[in-house]
């Protein structure tokens, strides 16, 4: 845990000079706050001369309430310079730690969120900020402080009485350990309790966002139960958390309380004594009550600290994931002259024991443009995800023009590629703004060109607002052929050599499709293509068809080669004319329409 704890030190080291400022002021704070039982023994023993009918220095006593006051007054003005810092502090340690989370989150490999839940990852930065910052806040706050108040008072109170030292003294050995005793089984119960509100807010979020499919199940409850039978989850873990840890507050607390029982006593018992006058005693009962609060800080500390491990164990767990870009750090620029691409014996499985390319060889040449035929499942999409290398193949490899596309730099390697996809994922904002998403500098001259190659100009234009129109989360507010539309556009504007269609008309109706095949025409001229097509149609006006049986290429060759065989194509053809019930079976199996 120690190392846990330097490494959350470490990670935020350059607001050093913040950390400094704040403990600073804390120190002038606690610096006035010692003043005061001083000044206060000062009036004290003034005071009570007149009990032994001595003469009482008025001015003395008049100088040091002015003291206190100007004591108070510096506390007043120390502590809230100190606030200002640490409100900075606190900006600023939000500020780092969300930019690196998302800087790190953006360069980690597809995988990774294949399998966790963006709410969830959402829920596990927000919890380590608060916690990082109140850790922070704690430390820089409190620490300097406790040195500082110990030790000063320490040394007035021996000044005055060395066996109250030394009892206050050893408070803080036993408050500490006692402190750190509670955290392992502490830590335990908070690790399970983030767990359940990351669980909860991970679905949360996903249901918010596919809120159409849980009202149209009617699963409002079910998702609702689920949620609260998670946060139900978290109450009964915090009962055992919670009972432990006030459990050993209140041991840790009772140990402080019995021996300022004796601290008291024996200061009060040496006055009555005689031993001590008047003031010495108001100056050791306040001093004693002074020491509490270091004590309080740093076992304040040590909590803090355990918060800290605990609740950033997850955060730091993403941010230790290897970047996809670690592998191809020294990569060079993939250089695209001509736009072939070829895969040479490429295996691949998301599961290594389950492999969905079994050893995949062909070429796509350049300027061509090919259709890949498979089975439903059959690592269609997989191939065009190796492709943009979302994922590495185990073996073989993926050239394009001649260049290993392991060995290039994945901005440079995407920057091949433009994707449309069957989804058309667009972003809230305007349509501007999803069209010119990957070329933000374009001109508008270029976006609206893009827009009519890709036949959105015309329903664009009709909105009030035009290209400024928002289109709301993930394209909600415009229909599936418009966001197809756009999303064609978009991959226009970005004007690569290489273009991939997985499935691009395949949710659309005949009319939106039209323009929307119209669209893809202009957009695949000049570049080699590759299509994921679901219309026999479309496959049949390509240069080379591709098909693809058990992981490996069944059969490569231009339609009318492929249509003299006995392969699958062939038998689609067939299957297509006979128009029977089988024969449709058989070519939705292929997510195939006539
Ligand atoms: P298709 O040819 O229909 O496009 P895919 O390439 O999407 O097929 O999928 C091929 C196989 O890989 C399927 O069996 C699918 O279940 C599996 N698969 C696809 N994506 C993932 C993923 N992200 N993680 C694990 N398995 C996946
Ligand atoms: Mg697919």
């Amino acid at each position: 845990t120690m190392k846990s704890l330097w490494r959350i030190v470490q990670f935020t080291r350059e607001l050093w000079p913040y950390y400094v400022g704040v403990a600073a002021f804390s120190v002038l704070v606690a610096a006035t706050t010692q003043v005061q039982p001083l000044l206060t023994k000062t009036i004290v023993d003034e005071v009570t001369k007149l009990v032994g009918s001595h003469e009482v220095r008025t001015n003395v006593v008049i100088w040091a309430v002015l003291g206190i006051f100007v004591a108070d007054l510096g506390q007043n003005l120390f502590s809230n310079i100190g606030g200002i810092i640490g409100d900075q502090l606190q900006a600023r340690l939000r500020k780092t730690l969300s930019e690196r989370y998302f800087a790190h989150l953006l360069k980690l490999p597809q995988r990774y969120f294949d399998t966790e839940l963006s709410g969830k990852v959402l829920n596990q930065l927000n919890r380590s900020i608060d916690q990082i910052t109140t850790f922070a806040q704690a430390f820089s706050n409190n620490f300097l402080q406790f040195i500082f108040s110990t030790v000063l008072s320490l040394v007035i109170i021996s000044l005055y009485s060395w066996p109250v030292a030394l009892m206050l003294a050893t408070l803080y050995p036993i408050f500490i350990w006692l402190t750190m005793r509670t955290s392992g089984k502490w830590r335990e119960y908070q690790t399970d309790i983030n767990q359940q509100a990351d669980a909860a807010t991970g679905r949360f979020a996903e249901a918010i966002g596919q809120v159409k499919v849980v009202k149209s199940f009617g699963q409002e409850r079910r998702e609702l139960t689920h949620f609260q039978r998670r946060y139900q989850r978290m109450i009964e873990l915090t009962w055992p958390q919670s009972k432990l840890w006030h459990g050993q507050d209140f041991k840790r607390k009772l140990v402080l309380n019995v021996i300022f029982l004796a601290v008291y006593g024996y200061i009060c018992l040496e006055a009555v004594n005689g031993r001590y006058g008047l003031g010495t005693m108001v100056l050791l009962l306040q001093y004693a009550a002074l020491i509490r609060m270091p004590i309080f800080s740093i076992s304040f500390i040590v909590d803090q600290s355990q918060r800290a491990v605990a609740n950033t164990r997850d955060y730091f767990a993403a941010m230790d994931e290897a970047t996809e870009s670690s592998a191809t750090e020294h990569g060079g620029t993939l250089d695209v002259t001509r736009g072939q691409v070829k895969f040479t014996e490429v295996v691949f499985g998301y599961e290594v024991k389950q492999p969905v390319l079994r050893g995949l060889s062909f070429t796509l040449e350049p300027g061509t443009k090919t259709a890949l035929v498979g089975e439903s499942g059959e690592g269609k999409t997989t191939i065009t995800n190796l492709l943009l290398g979302l994922y590495v193949p185990q073996n073989g490899s993926i050239a394009i023009d001649g260049q290993d596309i392991s060995q290039v730099s994945r901005a440079s390697l995407r920057a091949a590629s433009s994707v449309v996809f069957q989804e058309p994922a667009l972003f809230s904002g305007t349509i501007y703004e999803n069209i010119a998403y990957g070329r933000p500098d374009a001109s508008k001259a270029e976006v609206e060109a893009a827009a009519r190659a890709a036949n959105a100009h015309e329903f664009i234009a009709k909105f009030e607002k035009g290209y400024k129109a928002e289109i709301g989360e993930r394209g909600l507010k415009l229909s599936g052929g418009q966001k197809q539309r756009i999303a064609i556009a978009r991959a226009l504007l970005k004007d690569a050599p290489i273009l991939i269609l997985d499935e691009a008309t395949s949710s659309l109706d005949s009319k939106s499709e039209h323009l929307v095949q119209e669209a893809l025409e202009r957009l695949m001229k000049g570049r080699t293509t590759l299509i994921i097509a679901h219309r026999l149609s479309t496959i049949q006006s390509v240069d080379t068809i591709i098909t693809l049986k058990n992981g490996r290429l069944e059969e490569q060759g231009s339609p009318d080669e492929l249509a003299q065989t006995s392969g699958i194509y062939a038998e689609l053809l067939k299957l297509q004319q006979g128009h029977t019930t089988s024969a449709a079976k058989r070519l939705k199996r292929y997510e195939l329409q006539a």
